[in-house]
């Protein structure tokens, strides 16, 4: 028993640490807001996939079980799309709401290796080209998780090549400096 109230104690502090940290997001009190329409999940095509679907995220917040919204496979699967947030009869963000627990997440290490790689890579692909060029996303992403599935990819990476599927990198040289910014801005 006193090791169960030990726990829920632990747990409550840890809620409110997030939550404060959550505060940071201007749009907190808006996501109470919410009536749980699922509009958001309805418009998500990665939903299917996920754990908690972008209307279970927003409800979990909202009633600060904070910990278990970092711990899901959602805020990863998340493209950013937007859908979610365009459509919400509430002008809830939720699509912000997901970047912000992403890099909380990984803040935090409680993202998977996996997830944690292939976030930490996708920002860094982008803050050195100002676009996604995959195959370098692919390279530093194996590099990061398992480098021996390079050699597997090889043969794939030909034959894409070959098709006109993948092009050459982009011309460095453009001012990122508005997008560096704004990824300051987001944590
Ligand atoms: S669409 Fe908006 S109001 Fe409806 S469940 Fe999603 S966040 Fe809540
Ligand atoms: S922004 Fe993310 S959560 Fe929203 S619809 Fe798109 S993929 Fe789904």
């Amino acid at each position: 028993m006193a090791e169960f109230a030990k726990q829920v104690s632990a747990q409550a502090s840890r809620d409110s640490a997030w939550e404060s940290r959550l505060l940071a997001f201007k749009d907190l009190k808006l996501l109470r807001r919410c009536m749980q329409c699922g509009t958001c999940s309805g418009s998500c095509g990665v939903a299917p996939l996920a754990d908690y679907t972008p209307r279970m995220i927003v409800n979990l917040v909202a009633r600060g079980d904070i910990e278990a919204a970092l711990k899901s496979k959602m805020i990863f699967l998340c493209t950013n799309c937007l859908a979610c947030t365009t459509r919400c009869p509430k002008g809830i963000p939720v699509a912000d709401l997901m970047m912000k627990l992403r890099n909380m997440s990984i803040q935090a290490h409680l993202a998977s290796a996996e997830d944690d790689a292939s976030s930490r890579e996708f920002v860094r692909t982008l803050l050195k080209r100002g676009r996604i060029y995959e195959p370098e996303l692919m390279i530093r992403f194996a590099m990061k998780t398992s480098p021996l599935s390079l050699l597997g990819m090889r043969g794939q990476a030909i034959s894409l090549f070959q098709k006109g599927k993948i092009g050459l990198p982009s011309k460095s040289g453009t001012d990122l400096s508005d997008l560096k910014k704004k990824f300051k801005e987001v944590g």
